[in-house]
């Protein structure tokens, strides 16, 4: 998460979202812990752990807390069967020069190496994108690596978006950072053309499989909501906080009800909404303040997922019981 740069007002949210959408995506509204009842003779497809927003940094010991992480993941009983990252690595590239950006990678990059032994997917965050404020990460643009390069070399992907078959689920895994359309400097959430297109077609060719999204910002949360009201009591959501496209997200999931379950950090908070048949899930974070304690209700985390062959989905949040050093 980043200090908001546009700004959408609640009138916004209101007209974006449509009155009586917002209202239902209150309503649907539950907090960690709480569960929909079981669904009977159901069966889980796959267990796989989330965690997202490790922003490691050689400071207050993160390296270590991401290796406790790993480690208690790998220690549950029963054991996912599969590691989701949920972006935002390290602590930050998007501010940064090289030699800084470079490091945390570094660190990320051995401790995964090191610490775990579980297949792992990478989904970008934006403060894993190197350079894209050009100012304060004194870049040009032109440097190897600038922008999202750097992250895809480093977590060995060829593209910030694809998609992968696991325990009978189809995961699609979003890059949802955009230049902000009015700073350069700056971003927004969502899909650009380019990536909306190819996830209109790898939806078509797999309509008939229960599928997840894995995205680093939000489709739906209400914990972006959770935010500060200006003097005239208009409520003001960033564009840096959720997808600006969101209208013809919401479209296609709804074309393609095969579309069950959301996964996204960036809030650091804990939240669940079930819209429109999908269940949108923000999975708190293992920093959880940046290293520096709880974040609201967020303790340095992670979350177990579970997901069931009829669509269904389960989430615990689990604490691993980090103490914040200084
Ligand atoms: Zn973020």
């Amino acid at each position: 998460m980043h200090e908001p740069r546009t700004t959408m007002s609640r009138r916004d949210v209101l007209r974006t979202f449509g009155a009586g959408a917002a209202l239902t995506a209150f309503s649907g509204v539950s907090l960690a812990g709480a569960q929909p009842a079981a669904t009977a003779g159901r069966k889980r497809s796959i267990r796989v752990a989330h965690m997202t927003d490790p922003h490691i940094q050689p400071e207050r010991d993160a390296v270590a807390g991401v290796a406790a992480c790993l480690h208690h993941i790998q220690s549950q009983a029963d054991k996912p069967a599969l590691l989701l990252t949920g972006g935002d690595h390290v602590m930050d590239a998007f501010e940064e020069p090289f030699e800084r950006a470079d490091l945390q990678w570094k660190l990320l990059c051995k401790s995964f190496k090191d610490e775990n032994s579980l297949p792992v997917r990478y989904c970008l965050g934006n403060h894993d994108i190197w350079g894209w404020n050009k100012g304060k990460s004194k870049t040009t643009g032109s440097e190897s690596g600038w922008g999202k390069t750097m992250s895809l070399d480093r977590l060995e992907l060829k593209k910030p978006y694809y998609s992968f078959d696991a325990g009978g689920w189809h995961f699609v895994v979003l890059d949802s950072i955009r230049v902000d359309p009015d700073d350069p400097n700056g971003y927004v959430g969502g899909l650009d053309d380019e990536q909306f297109e190819w996830l209109r077609g790898d939806l078509a060719a797999n309509r008939t499989v229960n599928t997840l999204f894995l995205t680093h910002i939000p489709i739906l949360s209400v914990s972006v909501l959770d935010t500060k009201v200006d003097k005239n009591m208009d409520m003001r959501v960033g564009g840096g906080v959720i997808y600006t496209d969101w209208p013809r997200v919401k479209r296609l999931m709804q074309e393609n009800t095969q579309v069950k379950c959301v996964l996204s950090g960036h809030m650091h908070r804990i939240d669940r909404v079930e819209f429109l048949g999908v269940t949108h899930l923000c999975n708190g974070a293992v920093s959880a303040n940046w290293w520096k304690g709880r974040h609201y209700e967020t303790g340095e985390g992670y979350a177990l997922v579970d997901l069931y062959d009829d669509g269904s989905v389960e989430r615990q949040y689990v604490e691993f019981g980090w103490k914040a050093r200084p």
